[in-house]
């Protein structure tokens, strides 16, 4: 039984009849960039989350770059960031003229460390960008904590965790500013690029919308270095269709890790991904640590199971950020942790025959 590690084809195939409508829609309005369609899903967004303010914008790089800017961070300040996340949250802290600085994560959670911040903390650091990684919820309440200590900004990577929350609030709303990317592949995931800034605050919320829109505060009054991201109409209209399944799909996520768990529960030098109390985790990722990891995928894979490494390298390895500040005393847990990662096959459509297969080969490995 060959097992992708991802395939979008059965969620689209689901779907087709409202996703051709909604795209019809469009083309028969012939509006295609600022229209009904992203102002309806920005409602739609905004009210799903429990915020004032969602503004929809190009992409989830896009987001964190503008948020940034938005709250006037540039050139000459630091901002910190897990050294394990996608490439984009760092590269869109360089966009601004700013510099990333790297810290460490928790081994259990992989999220940023809060006890890691003072060491990476200098007098240019203006903001802090937790990243929800995997669809876990980064420790906000006390990054927020320690941002208020030190009087700088959070703003939130929610690219990974649509749906997640801490207690009854949902990721992108615990801090000040949310920053989501639908990039197909992630929980809420548009059929090209596309992402969003979510904020209850008013102000914030109007220079977003204008640093996305060219800077203008008015058609052809440009105040603000701004830049085009923007989230065009046949994304918006899909998202619209998608954002309505995003908790059924969520809770069928959660139940496939469940079935992993169960069926990896004894293996012995096997970590699986833990959820702290009072947190709700979607799986964006179902990742698992294992000492031998290289060689447990070359098995995998020998047996026809996709799987793939959320990250391989921690960015300060990166060659464009080898210039970047990083805690210091180093980032022991992100480097380790980076060599025993592994993500397996996880997605709504993953049936309990696959889960099965995939277990009994991870369990049949020596
Ligand atoms: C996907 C992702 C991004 C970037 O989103 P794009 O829409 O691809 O630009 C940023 N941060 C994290 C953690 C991501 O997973």
């Amino acid at each position: 039984m060959n097992i992708p590690f991802n395939d979008l084809t059965p969620a689209v195939a689901k779907l087709r009849a409202e996703i051709d409508q909604a795209i019809g829609r469009v083309l028969d309005r012939g509006w295609f960039i600022m229209g009904p369609e992203n102002e309806a899903f920005e409602q739609q967004l905004a009210t799903y989350l429990g915020v004032k303010h969602a503004i929809g914008v190009g992409n989830g790089t896009e987001a964190i770059q503008i948020a940034l800017a938005a709250s006037g961070i540039g050139l000459g300040d630091e901002v910190i960031c897990p050294a394990v996340t996608a490439a984009p949250t760092a590269l869109a802290i360089l966009a601004t003229g700013a510099q990333p600085v790297f810290a460490d994560i928790k081994p259990d959670t992989c999220t940023l460390d809060p006890t890691r911040l003072e060491e990476c903390l200098s007098p240019q650091t203006k903001a802090i960008v937790p990243v929800h990684l995997y669809g876990l919820a980064a420790d906000i309440p006390a990054i927020q904590a320690f941002a208020d200590a030190h009087g700088i900004e959070v703003i939130e990577d929610c690219a990974q965790s649509h749906g997640a929350q801490i207690g009854d609030r949902y990721a992108g709303t615990l801090a000040r500013i949310g920053c989501y990317s639908f990039y197909p592949t992630k929980n809420l995931g548009a059929y090209g690029d596309g992402g969003a800034v979510v904020t209850t605050d008013e102000d914030l919320a109007r220079r977003i919308r204008q640093f996305g829109n060219l800077g203008q505060v008015k058609r052809f009054e440009h105040n603000l270095p701004g830049l085009n991201s923007r989230l065009d109409e046949i994304q918006a209209a899909i998202l619209q269709v998608l954002l309505v399944h995003l908790e059924r799909n969520n809770a069928l996520r959660r139940e496939r890790a469940m079935w992993y768990a169960e069926l990896l529960d004894d293996v012995s030098d096997l970590t699986l991904p833990t959820e702290p109390t009072g947190y709700r985790h979607v799986y964006h990722l179902y990742v698992i640590h294992y000492p031998r990891r290289d060689a447990l995928r070359e098995h995998l894979h020998t047996q026809a199971i996709g799987t793939d490494i959320h990250y391989p390298k921690p960015l300060h390895q990166q060659k464009v950020f080898a210039g970047c500040r990083i805690a210091t005393t180093g980032l022991p847990i992100s480097e380790h942790i980076t060599q025993e990662i592994l993500s397996l096959p996880m997605y709504p459509h993953l049936t309990h025959e696959q889960v099965e297969t995939i277990c009994e080969s991870i369990r049949r490995f020596k």
